[in-house]
């Protein structure tokens, strides 16, 4: 029925470059999706895979639903999956449960003969979407205008369009992601006197005054909506880190409130948060660390030990599952998805493994070759970190 309704494209949501803008509608498959409630679909989804064998690798991030984990290769944060995309140069196929900025990460990674998949191409990422190229591209010239350009480079997190990516790289700056933002950031600073930190401010900041030691004043805060990001010349002059406005809205959920009310409630927990959380619940926290680190604090903690986290709620319900010697719990008190990376669910995974089988790419994310040839240089950049 949505597929007949007339699209307006003003009123659709753009992920990543806008490639599919249908999808936004609930049609980013052809009619085939295997029924939710399907006794079968486990089945289906191990014959599937049987099927395919070593054609096909799966990457699973350490967000997604169990019920997708469960056939994933190999499972990682952005980081890893990037690194494990950049080795599987014999690998046809790459099905990626992930977002689309990562699946983009993974064709820009791979050769041109082989294909990247993501199984439901409305899976984006809010923060990607805070950061678009034309205001980056507008905040360049700004700098430029200002005399600052040519002493900042450009440090991106993984979670960003390929476009923002390309930028990066043609500006001589790197991508990072929260498992060496800091060696990135230390990179940056014997390239030039600046950092354009890019799109996340949370992991700017606690990288810069946590990591660096650097001041919270050495930091500031570029509005893109605003002319000159909604600072004074001097203000910018003086900063080192120019930290773009973005955020996750998973993780900026996680409040001092959140941290005090655990406290009080489980006597002797332990706070364990992301750095994409403010810089006021990271201070808060006992420890700090990206997804990769999260899991092995909690893993090599002494049994019995109590544990509150703060990211995504797959991932923290997973950590549970798997360390049932210790107490875990999760931060906030509300639960705490992070939706798109939910719609990659087993109908969909199912839906692009038997497309595959019976010979049919679905969702390929293919970043076009002028774009890919500027991110690739970033991303190679931090691979070599
Ligand atoms: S958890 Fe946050 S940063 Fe990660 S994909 Fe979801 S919205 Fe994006």
């Amino acid at each position: 029925m949505r597929e007949n309704a007339p699209v307006n494209l003003s009123d659709l949501l753009l992920l990543g470059q806008g490639s599919d803008l249908a999808s936004e509608r609930g049609v980013s498959c052809d009619g085939q999706l295997p029924d939710a409630s399907d006794p079968q679909l486990v089945a289906r989804a191990r014959a599937a895979r049987k099927a395919l064998g070593s054609s096909v690798l799966v990457l699973g991030h350490h967000y997604q639903r169990n019920e997708v984990i469960e056939f994933a290769d190999i499972t990682g944060d952005s980081f890893k999956l990037a690194q494990e995309a950049a080795k599987a140069s014999g690998v046809e196929n790459i099905i990626f449960c992930g977002v689309h900025f990562m699946a983009e990460s993974a064709d820009i990674l791979t050769s041109d003969k082989q294909k990247v998949i993501l199984p439901d191409l409305a899976a984006g990422c809010s923060m990607a979407d805070m950061a678009t190229a034309n205001q980056v591209t507008k905040c360049w010239d700004e700098l430029s205008s200002i005399g600052l350009a040519q002493e900042v480079i450009p440090v991106t997190y993984m979670n960003s369009s390929a476009a923002i990516k390309s930028f990066t790289g043609e500006h001589g700056g790197t991508i990072c992601t929260s498992s060496n933002a800091e060696a990135a950031m230390k990179w940056a600073f014997t390239q030039g006197s600046k950092i354009l930190f890019l799109p996340d401010q949370h992991l700017g900041r606690n990288t810069a005054v946590l990591s660096l030691g650097l001041s919270l004043q050495d930091c500031v805060l570029w509005n893109p909506w605003k002319p000159l990001g909604g600072l004074t010349e001097e203000q910018i002059k003086k900063a080192k880190v120019i930290l773009w406005r973005g955020h996750c809205s998973v993780h900026g959920r996680f409040s001092i409130d959140s941290v005090n009310e655990i406290r009080t409630r489980v006597p002797g927990v332990q706070i364990l948060v992301h750095p994409e959380c403010t810089h006021e619940v990271v201070q808060a926290a006992d420890r700090v660390g990206s997804t990769e680190k999260i899991i092995k604090i909690v893993e090599q903690s002494p049994a019995g030990s109590k544990w509150a986290i703060g990211t995504e709620l797959n991932l923290v319900q997973r950590i549970s599952q798997n360390n049932p010697d210790k107490e875990i719990y999760f931060l906030d008190k509300d639960i705490c998805y992070c939706s798109t990376m939910n719609r990659i669910d087993l109908p969909h995974l199912v839906w692009a493994m038997e497309s595959l089988v019976s010979g049919t790419v679905v969702n390929q994310i293919r970043v076009a070759p002028e774009v890919a040839k500027y991110s690739k240089l970033a991303l190679e950049r931090m691979l070599a970190l």
